[in-house]
This record gives structure tokens, sequence and C-alpha cells, in this order.
């Protein structure tokens, strides 16, 4: 038989299509979805090894699932990781690093940017079992520095962030990480591998919400973390087995179809997002746009540097407003004036989405908060899908040229 394996060195557009297939005896060309809780075990020998983790081989899909172990294979090889697990959800990805990694007495040091479930996981329940973390700023590595303490194992990152995409410096925290003996998590979600890998940055652990544009079209749920098989094999392994955190065979075939479309439709979605944050700027109407592409980004330049030259298909602005009231009256105009972006708190859907962060996402924060964070009641956040540009300039045109003040 000639030698069909796949050679070292492909481009991770090809891996994106190619990797993680094990095919059946069918021989069939789409990845097999193994839609199955449970394994049937040649003889009682063959079972025990299994389950003593003494010989590979599949026995239970809260353990491990041929579905689930093909997402996690083109997943880790996409990011430049020896492995990957999969996780039900984004957060569920998340929980299982913290269980994994944390004990009490232990100490975190996380951006005061990242995504709301993120800060509350650390804040509230963390908090409940001993594990303290200090909240530093996105931007200002200083703050993480003098954050450090004897006992800190972690430091968890997202760029760039929801929704006013600032962007942190992988490198600069990741040497910061080293030195105090620690690790550095960052989360993944608004580049994808597609755009950053943290891992060449130094980063430890990449997290992945699969739910965003991994599957990319908005359909399931899912998470993962990347990072080196000592702790995916070792540590994140029997947590997911112990406390069930598992990815779903269905949802795991939905996300591994979908990261073979990854890069064009990144491509093709930071371009979109690019032409309505440069539109967005020349606009009436329109006090600030929030977008990694542009010259006016404060981190434009790492941001370029770190994200292969693209900047997210997520550009957030802030419509004028002499008030809080007022500014609020105009971004709801604008939302309302949409007829064909959709009103909704998902992002990395091929659909664009259109949030008014101060009532959903941030709602729950004081106003006092929502200032600290920068999150006026003028801000929009947009997650640009595959529309036309020109149907979503003209979209958001309707409340654009008609508001009042
Ligand atoms: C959505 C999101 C998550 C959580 O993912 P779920 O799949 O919704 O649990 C985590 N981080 C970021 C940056 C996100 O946008």
């Amino acid at each position: 038989m000639t030698d069909r394996s796949l050679p070292a060195g492909l481009h991770r557009d090809t891996l994106a299509v190619r990797t993680g297939l094990e095919r059946s005896q069918h021989g069939e060309h789409s990845e097999a979805l193994y839609l199955t809780s449970g394994f049937v075990q040649p003889d009682a020998e063959t079972s025990m090894r299994r389950f003593a983790g003494t010989e590979e081989g599949f026995t239970y899909s809260r353990t491990s699932n041929p579905t689930v172990t093909s997402f996690e294979q083109r997943l880790a090889a996409m990011e430049g990781t020896e492995a990957a697990i999969g996780a039900s959800t984004g957060m569920g990805a998340i929980l299982m690093m913290c269980m994994g990694l944390l004990k009490a007495g232990d100490h975190v040091i996380c951006s005061r940017s990242v995504f709301g479930s993120t800060l509350n996981l650390f804040a509230k329940e963390f908090a409940k079992f001993g594990v303290e973390t200090t909240f530093v700023s996105q931007t200002d590595v200083a703050e993480w520095r003098a954050a450090l303490k004897s006992n800190t194992r972690l430091l968890f990152a997202e760029t760039p962030t929801n929704p006013l995409t600032e962007v942190c410096d992988i490198q600069a925290l990741a040497d910061l990480a080293h030195g105090a003996g620690a690790l550095l998590a960052v989360d993944n979600c608004f580049c994808s591998p597609a755009l950053q890998r943290p891992v060449e940055w130094g980063a430890d652990l990449v997290i992945h919400s699969g739910t965003k544009y991994l599957d990319g079209q908005g359909r399931v749920m899912a998470g993962a973390i990347c990072g080196p098989s000592k702790l995916i094999v070792d540590v994140f392994g029997p947590v997911v087995r112990t406390a069930g955190m598992a990815l779903s065979p269905f949802n795991a075939w939905v996300v591994l179809k979908g990261l073979e479309t990854l890069g064009i439709r990144m491509q093709a979605q930071c371009a979109n997002a690019l032409a309505v944050a440069q539109w967005l700027e020349a606009q009436a109407g329109i006090a600030r746009v929030y977008y990694p592409g542009l010259a006016s980004h404060p981190q434009h330049e790492l941001a370029m540097r770190q994200q292969s030259g693209l900047g997210g298909a997520v550009v957030s602005f802030d419509v004028v407003g002499d008030t809080p009231e007022e500014a609020r009256a105009n971004a709801f105009h604008v939302i309302n004036s949409t007829r064909v972006v959709s009103i909704a708190t998902n992002l990395g859907d091929t659909k664009t989405i259109i949030t008014h962060p101060g009532t959903t996402s941030h709602g729950r924060l004081s106003e006092a908060q929502r200032q600290a964070a920068g999150i006026g009641q003028g801000l929009i956040r947009l997650a640009v899908g595959l529309d036309h540009v020109q149907d979503i300039q003209a979209d958001l045109l309707r409340g654009l040229s008609t508001l009042t003040s």
C-alpha cells in the first residue's frame, strides 16, 4: 500500500480540512458522526485495560468519543498546540481549566475587561472555594506585574475584548507569567486560530468558545482548551471525565465542519468589518469607532502584529448624545431602524448582529461600573457577518441619517 498519511508542514487551510479524520471501514469522505453514548468492548480483559487507561479505546462518551476526538485534533493542529480537549460550552472550558489548575489558596490575575461570565466565574464562583482573583487593566502590563504574588498560578487574558476591542500584549503577559512560575491562558474567541495563535506569542493555554466563529453559523454550543499534552491528557481529561462538561458528539461534528471554512469566513468577515468601521468613522452622528484595524485604535500596531494583520469582525461605536439618556435614545433609534441585521446578543455568526451592550451584556452593572468599563449608553456593538457590506451600511444609515440630536 502507498503511504497516504498526511505529510508534515501543511498549511493551516489544508489542516482545517484534512486533520483529525480517521476513516471507518466504509471509507466515507466526509467526517463520520458517532452519535453514541457508549462503546461495545470485544471482551472483559480489553474493557478492563481501557477503563484502567493502559490501552487506548473508547468506552463512554463522557470520557471520549471519536467525533469529539476529530474536532480536538483539528483544532489543536490549527492552534499549533500538541493537543486540545472539547467542552460543552466556552464557559465549560474555562471551568474545566480552573478546576484542573487551581486549588484553595491560589491566586489568579485576570483582565478587568474579559467576558462577563468569565468575570463572574472568577469573582463569585471560584472566590467561594478560596481562589482569589485580582482584576487588572487590559492594556497596562505594569498593573499585571504589580498584582503578582508568590501564590499566583494563572494569568487569564482575552484579546481583543468585548465590546471595546481592547488588545493586550500576549508576549509581555507570557513573559510575566513564566517569570513568576505561573501559566498564561488566552481566550482566543474573537480572533480564532485563523488570525491569532496565542502559543506563538508564548501563551500556555488557549480557550475557545466554539459557539462563536468556530461553528460560525450560530447553530450549536461548544468549547475547548488547547495546550500541551501533559496538561490536556493528565490534568483536564480527568476533570471532564469526573465533572462531566463533555462536548456532545453532534455539536463536535457541527463545529468540526465549521473549522473547514473558518479561514475564508474570517477573511471575508474581517474585510466587511474594516469597510464598515472606516465608513462609520466618516458618518455624522458617530462620536467614536472602536476597531483594531483602524489606525485610530490605541493598540492598532500591536493588533496588526498579533492578529495576522486583520482587525477581527467585531466593530463597536458610540453614537452622539449630550446625556446618557439622549445617547441611549439615539442608539436605540439606530438599532430599531435596521431591517437586515439581527438584534441579538451572540457573535461569530454569518448573519450580522447588532447589540446595545449597556442594556444587555453589561446591563446588570451599576452606571458607575459601566462608566469605569467605558460602556456608555450610546455604545453599539456590531458583530459583522457575511451580509454584503453595502447592505450593512445602508441598514445603519437608515437610523444615523434620521437622528434628531
Ligand atoms: C461567548 C464567549 C465565551 C463563552 O462561551 P459560551 O460558548 O457562550 O459558553 C467566552 N469568552 C468569550 C470571549 C466569548 O465571547
